[in-house]
């Protein structure tokens, strides 16, 4: 599903990936633990393709086979939104839409009509138990809620990937470990693949394989 090559990343004088190597599998969920300041946010925003590695020629990010580094901005912007999900520590969902209508935008993004989008976000927000919820703002949910919702928004287009980033760091232990359980039947039910960046100690445990960073590369 991904493979990284020697990848690099510096702001300025600081050097923040330090050749990264990193192959991950279909439907595998891999999670990145490791002190803050260690890049991990850094590795993922790249291997997402919402940020680019230094230039080196030894340096590749394949992502499902596509060379993303050929991609021009258009077609990369195509790509992430067809391919990949982001879920984020604050779920970032536009206050003004009704929850329905925040799972919709990465489909109408992608020209999917109305009346498809809203199927299958209904769906989504159906099998996510939010089916009371369609026409609730973010600042009428709760937290646990909010998470769903923004990992609705995550799924609507089918990605095969998805990037977590503190995906629980701001919910209660309960909401934390349902949407833990959640990545996992995803995984199970449809084959997805996560990469997540968490400070749980729990989540981290439960993937299928657990990366340490440290100062900008994986601990061996
Ligand atoms: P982590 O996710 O492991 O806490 P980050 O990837 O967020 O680490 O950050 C790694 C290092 O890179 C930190 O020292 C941070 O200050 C620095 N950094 C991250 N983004 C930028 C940026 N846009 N400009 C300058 N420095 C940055």
């Amino acid at each position: 599903m991904i493979q990284a090559k020697h990848i690099n990343k510096s702001y300025n004088d600081l050097q923040v990936l330090k050749g990264i190597d990193l192959t991950i599998n279909t439907a595998e969920v891999v999670s990145i633990v490791g002190p803050s300041g260690a890049g991990k946010t850094t590795l993922l925003q790249i291997l997402g393709t919402l940020d680019k590695a230094d230039k080196n020629p030894q340096t590749q990010l394949l992502i499902k086979g596509e060379n993303v580094a050929l991609l021009n901005d258009k077609a990369l912007a195509k790509f992430r939104n067809n391919h990949i999900g982001f879920i984020f520590q604050f779920h970032q969902l536009f206050p003004e839409f009704t929850a329905l209508e925040n799972v919709c935008i990465p489909a109408f993004i992608k020209n999917t009509s109305k009346t498809q989008a809203e199927t299958e976000a209904k769906k989504l927000l159906d099998y996510l138990g939010l089916s009371h919820r369609y026409h609730h703002k973010p600042n009428e949910l709760s937290g646990g809620e909010q998470q769903r919702v923004a990992v609705a928004r995550a799924l609507i287009n089918n990605p095969s990937l998805i990037f977590a980033d503190e995906p629980s760091g701001n919910l209660d232990s309960e909401s934390a470990e349902s949407l833990h359980q959640l990545f996992f039947k995803l995984r199970d039910e449809f084959g997805q693949t996560f990469v997540i960046v968490t400070h749980n100690k729990a989540l981290a445990d439960m993937a299928d394989r657990k990366l340490t960073m440290v100062d900008g590369n994986f601990q061996i």
